[in-house]
């Protein structure tokens, strides 16, 4: 079959992948000069298989409040974007804090997470992806020993879900990240994610789009896609700046964009794009660099370790698809890291990126067929793209195959929100 990708990001790129080994024709359609040019540009980089969460559960509206009067808020409301598209986004989302709506959402992530751990590894045996790639865990850090004392709940839910994690003391955060050593003070122990991993997402997807090149795969830089052309309740062509395009299946990867294309086709696509920020500092101290992932739970932010970078990735800002980079948004980043890593890294010469994770309510990615005919959906990651990409590409290419699944698909489609 002919099969045009619609974007380029980490989860087109890996479409075109899954889609091209299975012998189609793939040309992936893209806005920008390169793959991975948007969100997939910048993120914190971690493949977070085990800490795979949704972001509506229990308690969270109230803990929300929390967040956003807190010193150096995790989540930030944008007045500007508060409109009646955000307010009914943000209803449908605290419509899924129940304790039903979390278990059943954490399940379907994990099982994307996990099958994505599975084929990231088939993928790295086969290929010689360059990515900074390590698989050395994650640490959730604990600065007080009362939330510390307070996960049973989270604990119950990771045993549940088979998850592997270890509840780890003082000085066992130390031994993971020897660094740690000279801040001992700031912290009173950690839950480990020995299976999760780390890697630059923007370098995997480039290294990717190669190979994809070397297997026939198309990539159209530079073009603008504009509407989907039906007849029928099937699409006939996609319009782009370069003119219409046509195949015998379309696979919308548009990231936070992705709604846009398809309401005029009658789907309401509830994805939000929530901005975040992150910071790459080049490394100037090894000794006092992180080795893997530490997740600093109380603002909620990520430092990683590339090569010879740390990137460090947070804050979750309601502000529609404003993409400016505020300098006051610098701060949660540049503490945490200089908190936690002090001396490690280069903050003058530090990256600062904003990208706008393609939210839905339940936190759950949408992957496979639409209503409309010939149209399939690989979108809505959120929070966990990168790291939910490769088991989302693959489900999407034998979904598009019509092979029977590695895992199932249940809850993943469209049909869900319609
Ligand atoms: C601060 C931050 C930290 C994060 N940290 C992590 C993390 O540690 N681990 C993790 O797993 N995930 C993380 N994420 C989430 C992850 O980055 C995203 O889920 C993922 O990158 C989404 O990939 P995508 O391919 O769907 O979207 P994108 O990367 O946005 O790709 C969509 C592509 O579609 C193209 N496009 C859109 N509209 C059009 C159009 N009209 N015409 C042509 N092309 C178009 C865009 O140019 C873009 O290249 C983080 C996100 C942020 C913002």
């Amino acid at each position: 079959m002919k099969i045009l990708v619609l974007g380029g990001g980490v989860l087109g790129v890996s479409s075109a992948w899954y889609l091209a080994k299975s012998g189609h024709e793939v040309t992936v359609v893209e806005r920008q000069p390169g793959v991975a040019d948007e969100t997939s540009y910048g993120n914190a980089g971690m493949l977070s298989y085990g800490y795979t969460v949704p972001w509506a559960a229990p308690g969270v509206p109230f803990k929300a409040i929390k967040w956003m009067l807190q010193d150096l808020a995790p989540i930030l409301v944008s007045k500007s974007a508060f409109n009646a598209h955000t307010a009914g986004w943000m209803m449908k989302m605290l419509g899924q804090c129940t304790e039903d709506a979390y278990r059943v959402n954490k399940n379907r992530m994990l099982r994307i997470s996990e099958y994505s751990r599975i084929c990231m590894d088939r993928l790295t045996s086969e290929l010689e992806l360059d990515f900074d790639h390590r698989n050395k865990g994650t640490v959730e850090l604990f600065r007080d020993q009362q939330k510390m004392d307070s996960i049973g709940a989270d604990l119950a839910s990771l045993r549940e879900c088979g998850v592997e994690h270890e509840v780890i003391d003082h000085a066992t955060c130390i031994q993971y990240e020897p660094a740690l050593a000279n801040v001992s003070e700031k912290f009173v122990g950690g839950l480990l994610f020995p299976k999760d991993g780390t890697g630059d997402c923007r370098k995997f997807t480039q290294h990717l789009a190669e190979y994809c090149k070397q297997i026939g795969v198309k990539f159209e830089f530079g073009t603008e896609i504009k509407a989907l052309e039906t007849r029928d309740n099937e699409i006939q062509s996609v319009v782009t700046s370069k003119g219409k395009m046509q195949a015998d299946a379309y696979v919308l990867c548009m990231g936070s964009y992705s709604p846009m294309l398809v309401k005029p086709l009658g789907i309401n696509l509830p994805i939000y794009p929530m901005k975040g920020y992150s910071l790459t500092l080049p490394i100037i101290d090894e000794s006092k660099a992180p080795q893997s992932t530490v997740m600093d739970e109380a603002y909620k932010v990520a430092v990683t370790r590339f090569d010879d970078r740390i990137r460090v990735g947070g804050t979750a800002e309601i502000a529609s698809f404003d993409l400016s980079l505020k300098s006051e948004r610098r701060k949660p980043t540049e503490f945490v890291v200089s908190d936690l890593f002090p001396g490690a890294g280069d903050l003058e010469n530090a990256e600062f990126w904003c990208g706008l994770r393609p939210m839905t309510p339940d936190s759950v990615p949408v992957i496979g067929k639409s209503p409309v005919k010939k149209l399939y959906m690989n979108t809505g990651h959120g929070t966990l793209g990168w790291t939910m990409s490769q088991g989302s590409a693959k489900l999407l290419a034998d979904i598009v195959n019509e092979q029977e699944t590695e895992v199932s698909t249940e809850g993943m489609s469209v049909s869900r929100y319609l």
